[in-house]
């Protein structure tokens, strides 16, 4: 009976959506985090998408280092290639 979480990692990323949308994360906040105290998985997943916001805020403009972008790149064709399949030649 020591298991304060109700919240289900499934459940935590579809409100980590809301958050992103609005930020209507108060709603859910202590479930929020009781769940991530003890959930480290969510709680990278959480830290990512909160670096992820700050860089927006700030609207700096951010150099993207070089193998991040190779990177970036590569994943973006890989997406465009999933998505319009270059003919058979
Ligand atoms: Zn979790």
């Amino acid at each position: 009976m020591s298991e304060p979480t109700a919240m289900s990692c499934e459940e935590l990323l579809k409100a980590l959506n809301d958050y992103v949308d609005d930020g209507t994360v108060a709603a859910v906040c202590r479930e929020f985090a009781e769940h991530l105290a003890g959930c480290n998985p969510c709680q990278v997943v959480v830290d990512n998408i909160r670096k992820t916001i700050r860089l927006y805020k700030d609207g700096e403009p951010y150099p993207i280092p070089p193998r991040c972008a190779a990177r970036i790149n590569a994943a973006v064709r890989a997406k465009w290639a999933e998505a319009f399949p270059a003919p058979p030649s």
